[in-house]
């Protein structure tokens, strides 16, 4: 980090102190930010001659003797930011000083240009200061040159999201979703559309096209829908669907108001909603199965807290998740009303400025505050814990920047004190973050010591449990592969067993290459089932019975002595296809491992996403008919259960066999080709719903079933693009995977770079 770089993050982490605090002294700053007080005197010198900062009255302090501490405040030329939003109702525009106060709301029902820019430009009249940023919320529909036009009358930068999105970020700034990092928001309007934030980031989707809820197919012989394709959900269960049927029996049109009020004593009513719900839940359960939020807020004009759609979509949640993902979802009304999209473009706004800069710079530092979208915050740090925290931080940074460089160097580049630049090398040379080193070249004197970041683990090996064996894979600190290795071990056995047998496999290759496991050695372990992405631990209601309920990484640790990671084998066969294999350089990535226990993995924006509790991916188990046959997971008509050997006895010749069916298919065995094509069909419209929502760049197919040929991709491919929405299927790529039956080991090595 350069010394203006320093200076940049110290001013607007002082911003930030003094946006969390209202009103506080220097003295208050310097404990806040964790920085010295002669820096905080010079800083605040500096931003209130800038204006930035203001010098109010005095603060009493009570008792204390001598000249009372000026308080500081954000001051006139801190400014604010301007947020609008144009739906079907009009516009609406605010503004807001940096501490979210909102400073004007004004709204017009026209949705043109002059409309926009009038509101905007008297938004921006109430900010003292700068208006840092404008963002605009487009709802569906909305013409996209509205953007471009209000940019070019203010001749600045317009920020530009959808509606959906911003009141998603409004309810996680202002609203219900608080502090929440896996959230599903789903607006029921005049269509249904649901906004993603996976991981604490706004998903947009490889084609801006996420979120397409409302096009996911019901019915393919329902009534047409606006986007071409038949029966969609909008069809149903959008505001205008549940309007229409509620108007036919009563014989006149009714309002969104009127319908709620209805629900609340008239039965047919009721019932008419709840089923919309029921409509909805269904999908919402496919979400949930597959992207795994904790939070799914629903909004909209019929949509109330206890009301008949709420109600009915927890019941299908219930009916259609796995029971995990059931327990660990929580459906909940919205609680901005109408205000949550223009509340999320002043939020998305705020985090746009210098002072949520600062916020951001600690709350990376503060693992108590994960997410990028929470509201600037200090964290539940103390302020001595804080203050260590954002040096170590800096310091950090600069010897990622400078590389091997003395102390001296460090205390110069920093401006850190000296002895504080000490003692946290010693913490980070104790916790094995940084190590000594030996300066470059002569000098005279007595040399300053010399400090480098430790460099990635030289060895990397990843361990992937499969249904025949064990896979082990070892590649350089680069990710490079140096040797690999496999035993077969039939899995109907104790999984901690499994686990020790890996390990010690893994130890006897090490071995064998005369590799020892020291501190350069990491592993990452690869599992047939869902890992909580916190605690490490295999759910306990896993269906392969073995695998539940214990932490696989301690098991491994325990007989390796080193530490282990553990994620499930789909996320990291996804992760390993988009770094080094079939969509290498795609950002949004959906991977589906086909066999009798179809599973996916996600990369969203370029990480691997495990959802809430690790279940993001699990298709196996999306119902597909509810009088289907009975699947392993308790449930009726899952996907797994019509991909099961017995499913295809009629084309096995022979007892259930799913290696015979592959056989007999690659050895050219027409009807088996076609049940497997038939499967890939099956596949792709039971995950169809899943890529309308998160609309990948790119889909791979892999797993056993694609190994006699690519009948299961073509499958795949012909069912996406007859029932994914038109948005998310029109530039959608099919791929067959790359890295055959090494991915998930490989995977586990992509995990540890
Ligand atoms: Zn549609
Ligand atoms: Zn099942």
């Amino acid at each position: 980090m350069s010394g203006r770089r320093v200076h940049q993050v110290r001013r607007d982490l002082l911003l930030a102190a003094v946006r969390e605090a209202g009103r506080s002294t220097r003295a208050d700053l310097a404990r806040r930010t964790g920085m010295a007080r002669m820096t905080v005197d010079n800083l605040v010198t500096e931003l209130l001659t800038a204006g930035l900062l203001a010098e109010a009255a005095a603060v009493a302090d009570g008792a204390r003797a001598g000249r009372p501490a000026r308080s500081i405040t954000l001051g006139p030329a801190a400014g604010g930011v301007v947020g609008a939003i144009v739906t079907t109702q009009g516009v609406r525009a605010a503004s807001a000083d940096l501490t979210g106060r909102i400073l004007a709301e004004h709204h017009l029902s026209g949705a043109d240009l002059d409309s926009l820019a009038l509101l905007v430009a008297e938004c921006a009249t109430a900010v003292e200061g700068p208006a840092w940023s404008i963002v605009l919320g487009l709802g569906a529909g909305r013409d996209p040159a509205l953007a471009a036009g209000l940019q070019q009358r203010l001749g600045r930068r317009v920020i530009v999201r959808t509606a959906a999105e911003l009141s998603l970020l409004g309810e996680v700034g202002y609203g219900i979703a608080a502090g929440h990092t896996d959230v599903c928001y789903l607006r029921v309007g005049s269509g249904i559309t649901c906004g993603l934030l996976l991981g604490g980031v706004l998903h947009h989707g490889a084609h801006g096209a996420a979120g397409r809820i409302g096009h996911v197919q019901m019915d393919e012989i329902g009534p047409l829908c606006r986007c071409g394709n038949r029966g969609c959900l909008d069809t149903i269960a959008s505001a205008p669907a549940i309007l229409a049927a509620l108007a036919a029996p009563l014989g006149e049109p009714v309002t969104a108001a009127r319908a709620v009020e209805l629900s609340r004593t008239d039965e047919a009513t009721e019932r008419i909603l709840a089923d919309a719900g029921r409509m909805i839940g269904r999908v919402v359960a496919d979400v949930a199965n597959t992207v795994n939020p904790a939070l799914v807020v629903m909004d909209g004009p019929l949509i109330e807290a206890g009301g008949p759609i709420v109600a009915a979509v927890g019941e299908s949640l219930r009916r259609y998740a796995q029971p995990e993902v059931a327990a660990g979802t929580t459906i909940r009304a919205g609680t901005l009303g109408d205000r949550a999209g223009l509340l999320g473009a002043l939020f998305a706004g705020l985090r746009a400025t210098p002072a949520a800069r600062g916020g951001r710079t600690l709350a990376r530092v503060s693992p108590a505050v994960t997410t990028a979208d929470a509201a600037p915050s200090g964290g539940g740090r103390s302020p001595g814990d804080r203050e260590r925290a954002v040096r170590q931080d800096i310091l950090v940074e600069t010897l990622r920047a400078a590389g091997r460089t003395t102390r001296s160097d460090l205390v110069k580049r920093t401006r850190l004190p000296r002895a504080a630049v000490a003692a946290l090398l010693d913490g980070l040379v104790r916790d094995g973050v940084v190590e000594r080193c030996t300066a470059d070249g002569p000098r005279a004197g007595r040399p300053s010591p010399c400090f480098r970041l430790v460099t990635p683990g030289e060895l990397l090996v990843g361990v992937a449990i499969e249904g025949e064996g064990i896979r082990v894979i070892a590649a350089g600190g680069t990710g490079e592969v140096r040797w690999s290795g496999f035993r077969s071990l039939p899995l109907s056995m104790d999984g901690r067993a499994v686990m020790r047998a890996a390990a010690g496999f893994a130890r006897e290759l090490l071995d064998g290459h005369g590799e020892r496991p020291g501190p350069g050695t990491r592993f990452a372990v690869s599992m047939p089932a869902p890992v909580h992405p916190v605690t490490g631990h295999l759910s306990s209601r896993s269906v392969l019975t073995m695998f539940a309920g214990f932490s696989p990484a301690e098991e491994i640790a325990a007989v390796l002595g080193r530490p282990v990671v553990a994620a499930n084998n789909a996320q990291l066969a996804a992760l390993a296809e988009s770094r080094r294999g079939a969509a290498r350089g795609a950002r949004d990535v959906l991977y589906l491992s086909c066999d009798q226990f179809t599973g996916a993995g996600l990369v969203a924006g370029g990480r691997p996403h495990a959802g809430a509790i690790g279940y993001a991916g699990e298709v196996g188990h999306l119902n597909v008919r509810e009088v289907g046959p009975l699947c392993l997971c308790g449930k009726r008509g899952c996907l797994s259960a019509f991909l099961s050997p017995g499913y295809f006895a009629a084309v096995s010749d022979g007892p259930p066999d799913e290696g015979r069916l592959l056989a007999r298919a690659a050895s050219g065995d027409r009807p088996a080709q076609r049940a497997l094509l038939d499967a890939g069909r099956l596949i792709g419209r039971t995950v169809s719903p899943l890529v309308s929502v998160f609309d990948p760049a790119v889909v791979i197919v892999g797993g056993r079933f694609t190994e006699p040929g690519g009948f299961v991709v073509d499958g795949v491919r012909e069912s996406l693009q007859r029932h994914c929405a038109p948005a998310a299927a029109a530039a959608l790529t099919v791929v067959p995977a790359a890295l055959g039956r090494d991915a998930e080991a490989l995977g586990a090595i992509e995990s540890l770079l």
